[in-house]
């Protein structure tokens, strides 16, 4: 049965009566296990949204979970006149818009694929007959005036960066479109933050009072290229790197913080400090206004230095995630990270010395990585001892570098799920150095004595929220625990 309307947000209000847009989104991406897990509002949706409203045109935002989309469930259409229901396309979604498109086509709407990774590309989409138009590059800078042409029927072509099954079944294409600074996009509306779905556990920072996140972006692309990075978790991958004003960035911080009642704000550009001039205008603009709300943000150790990190100090900046990938300068380099240890060392002791919490992202299962490699990142992390350490398992997605060096097919990879032959190193021995490192790291002396005063204060702060996700850590926990000992037992029998 299809699911009703408390999981709707309003995006946008258009006028009385007139179809609007649902956004179709799912929360099944990053794999229950992993630790912690973010909830980031989908920017190219609520953007999109939130533009389509200055043209008088409404949207609602539904976000489908794992289970639905195992269920192949459709959302309920009946209450939303959706002349356009615009769907994330992921590799495991292919059934759901195969029920989608027919029960959207019934109703008189068209569907829209858009944020395509992991195997689905729009060609295939079109002509399997999954969607009626394919949104490639940035979702905000072609899906409102597709949608706005498809809703009120205006003149003029399909605007760039959409595809389309032509009537001689080959693939129209309207070309490339411009990528969209931030300087000419919408606020993030407030009613997508104040549903309160949307939070960053993997920063459980204590400020004095709960946390309640807002969201922004800056900067959008990378001006780097790393051979794992995949548009399933970066904003960034391909995009060219994009400056906003200082000044843009920091009225929408103010509007979050004011009107929306935010008492922090995580920054989600991929590469937040990856312009230092840029940065330090940034930092000088919010402590010159005497802005009191903190404020996180990630970026790369090589991207940092004791200026900048003085600078982000005095502006309100109190968390910082970096990928450190690894502590070995051989898998670095197999990365394509073009990074070292050293220099992750070094500026990892300089955030410390400053106090900010940190998140620091590794992975196992790298490219030609041995037992030893995983040491020195172990030790490196501990060394550091960020508050939050992922570790991830390598994972050759369909849009990566790594897949297409590996000859792997892409398709239904997650992160949760090590693949093979990128390294010497088995699925069981690699969930196995997972789980190890985990405890190590979080039952250490080192990390009790570093955080567990600050762990306390946010479990305070915010008890609810805190209790939820150490909750949903130990059940993780548990659950690896059990999955070893199960493959242990099977392999002992197979002995
Ligand atoms: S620095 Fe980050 S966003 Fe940029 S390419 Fe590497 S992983 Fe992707």
């Amino acid at each position: 049965m299809a699911r009703k309307g408390p999981n709707l947000i309003v995006i946008g209000r258009g006028r009385e009566g007139a179809p609007e847009v649902l956004f179709v989104v799912f929360d099944d991406e990053t794999g229950s296990g992993l630790h912690p897990r973010d909830r980031t509002p989908p920017f190219g949706a609520a953007l999109s949204g939130a533009a389509l409203e200055a043209a008088g045109i409404g949207s609602r935002l539904l976000e489908l979970s794992a289970s639905d989309v195992k269920r192949g469930d459709v959302p309920e259409l009946r209450g939303v006149n959706a002349g356009v229901v615009a769907v994330e396309a992921g590799a495991r979604h292919d059934a759901f818009l195969e029920r989608l498109r027919p029960a959207v086509k019934e109703s008189g709407g068209s569907v829209v694929a858009l944020g395509m990774y992991s195997g689905m590309s729009a060609d295939s989409i079109l002509t399997r007959g999954l969607a009626d138009f394919c949104v490639v590059g940035e979702t905000e800078a072609a899906l409102p005036g597709l949608a706005e042409r498809l809703i009120s029927g205006g003149g003029g072509g399909i605007p760039p960066g959409v595809k389309w099954l032509k009537p001689d079944g080959g693939i129209g294409f309207s070309g490339q479109s411009v990528p969209v600074n931030t300087d000419d996009m919408p606020f993030l509306p407030l009613s997508v933050l104040s549903d309160g779905r949307y939070r960053k556990n993997s920063f459980p920072v204590p400020i004095g009072r709960p946390l309640k996140w807002g969201f922004v972006l800056g900067n959008r692309g990378c001006r780097f290229a790393c051979r794992f990075c995949t548009a399933m978790t970066r904003q960034s991958l391909t995009k060219e790197y994009r400056l906003c004003s200082p000044e843009r960035l920091f009225e929408e911080m103010k509007h979050q913080a004011e009107r929306g009642g935010r008492t922090i704000i995580s920054v989600e550009d991929d590469l937040f400090t990856g312009d230092r001039e840029w940065t330090l205008r940034f930092c000088g603009l919010l402590g010159k206004s005497g802005w009191k709300t903190p404020w996180i943000m990630q970026t790369r150790f090589d991207c940092l230095d004791e200026e900048v990190l003085a600078a982000l100090k005095r502006a309100g900046c109190v968390g910082i995630t970096c990928g450190m990938e690894s502590g070995s300068d051989r898998v670095l380099e197999a990365l394509g990270k073009k990074e070292t240890v050293a220099r992750i060392r070094e500026t990892g002791r300089m955030i410390k010395q400053y106090g900010f919490a940190t998140r620091y992202t590794t992975m196992v299962g790298s490219p030609g990585e041995t037992e030893e490699d995983v040491m020195k990142t172990a030790a490196l992390v501990r060394e550091l001892n960020p508050t939050v350490v992922q570790m991830s398992f390598c994972t050759p997605y369909a849009d990566t570098e790594l897949a297409k060096e590996a000859g792997a097919p892409g398709g239904d990879r997650r992160f949760e799920d090590p693949a093979s032959g990128i390294c010497a190193l088995s699925a069981d021995r690699l969930k196995k150095i997972r789980l190890k490192f985990y405890a190590r790291h979080y039952f250490s002396i080192s990390y009790l004595r570093g955080h567990a005063a600050g762990a306390v204060r946010y479990l305070i702060e915010n008890p609810r929220i805190a209790a939820s996700q150490n909750a949903a850590f130990a059940s993780f926990v548990a659950r690896q625990v059990l999955r070893t000992a199960g493959l242990r037992f099977v392999s002992r029998r197979a002995e």
